[in-house]
């Protein structure tokens, strides 16, 4: 899910870049796995690593488009002003905050799973 503080295509983007998590891992389950080999599959991927990658996709996409900047609820992850040097970690950072403030996600407490076992 994204804010609605994009453009249209970023939202597209974002969107797509989940999608794309999800074939991926459907792409690797066979039937001869058990369970846990799907939940354990690498390509499952947690909430944290799928939301970064799609906003990375976000900020690509506003870089592309010669956006001045980008943001989700207010949390910028995107800004031409940023020098090229610090671009690439400034981008981190404030998609690292966004995860965190608006998803309560963070590395070291990344969510669930895109497939997790019932409860
Ligand atoms: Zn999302």
């Amino acid at each position: 899910m994204i804010g609605p503080t994009n453009t249209a295509e970023a939202t597209a983007a974002h969107e797509g870049s989940h999608v794309a998590d999800r074939e991926e891992l459907v792409s690797v389950l066979t039937p001869a796995m058990s369970t846990d080999d799907w939940l354990n599959s690498k390509e499952n991927i947690t909430q944290y690593a799928t939301e970064f990658r799609a906003y990375m996709v976000g900020a690509a996409v506003a870089q592309g488009r010669r956006e001045s900047t980008y943001n989700a609820d207010g949390y910028e992850y995107w800004n031409s002003g940023w020098k090229e040097a610090e671009r690439d970690i400034r981008v981190r950072a404030g998609i690292s905050t966004l995860l965190e403030k608006k998803y309560h996600v963070a590395s070291d407490k990344p969510g669930p799973r895109i497939i997790e076992k019932k409860k």
